[in-house]
């Protein structure tokens, strides 16, 4: 089953072309990375998949229906709020910079969301939050404050959050790069145990040797459109000199 499909998404900020069209689609249990330059137009593609932006052109669609539709010109028209507030339960978005709320304990912080959004119990949300605390290594910093908590740790706790309101897709715009190196490995052995468990994923990421172990493809994005996609071996052994070139950068 197609978990996401995104067709030729299109989007602008007033004259820059940011995204130019891309299209890609996601099936349950895949892993998705997205690398390319800085600036190519990785975040903003999850932004638009995440609803945080409008596209300007392009369909999206989640478990088969349409977020956003396409009109005769290619313009994308979105579904009602009612509707789109139900496709969002489906993803959730794992941030680069943890965006937790600081003076939320770690128990609060990501019992929140599935109380209001998906009206559970307390009890019910403290359960779910405990076993996912348990399951990334955290069951001792329930009470603990953000601030409390090393980066690592942090992003472990925003990765709790989003899989609190058990999304069927979980988006990560770079979840390693404001972590120091040594407590990248934590968060990145986090993310291969939800890959292991079937967990959905499209990853955006600088990681290339976890990008090679952990996809099902990748696919390589510069200046808003999809310029090689594949599998980890078609994408480390392309003859794309672009692809190979920014690969080696990271050798
Ligand atoms: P990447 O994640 O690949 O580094 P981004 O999607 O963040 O790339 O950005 C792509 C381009 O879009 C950049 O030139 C960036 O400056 C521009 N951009 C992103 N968001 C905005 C915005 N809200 N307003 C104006 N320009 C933006
Ligand atoms: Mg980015």
């Amino acid at each position: 089953m197609k978990i996401l499909e995104i067709n030729h998404m299109k989007k602008s900020f007033d004259d820059l072309e940011v995204i130019k069209d891309i299209s890609l689609s996601v099936n349950e249990g895949e892993v998705l990375s997205i690398i390319g330059p800085s600036g190519s137009g990785k975040s903003t593609v999850l932004r638009c998949a995440t609803m945080l932006e409008k596209m300007d052109g392009g369909e999206l669609i989640y478990l088969g229906e349409h977020a956003a539709e396409m009109n005769n010109e290619g313009r994308s028209v979105y579904a009602s709020k009612k509707d789109l507030k139900r496709i969002h339960k489906h993803f959730g978005l794992v941030f680069q910079s943890f965006n937790l709320f600081p003076h939320y304990s770690v128990l609060k912080n990501i019992i929140d969301a599935p109380m209001s959004v998906d009206k559970i119990s307390r009890k019910e949300a403290e359960e779910r939050a405990m076993a996912l605390l348990k399951k990334l290594g955290l069951e001792d910093k329930k009470d603990a404050y953000p601030f409390q908590l090393s980066g690592g740790q942090q992003q472990r706790v925003s990765i709790a959050r989003a899989l609190a309101l058990q999304p069927k897709i979980l988006f990560f715009d770079e979840p390693t790069s404001a972590l120091d190196p040594e407590l990248t490995g934590e968060v990145l052995k986090v993310i291969k145990e939800l890959a292991q468990d079937n967990m959905t994923m499209i990853i955006v990421t600088h990681e290339m040797q976890f990008a090679k172990e952990l996809s099902d493809r990748i696919i390589f994005m510069e200046d808003g459109v999809i310029q090689g996609e594949g599998t980890p071996e078609d994408i480390f052994n392309t003859e794309n000199e672009r692809i190979k070139d920014f690969i080696g950068k990271f050798a």
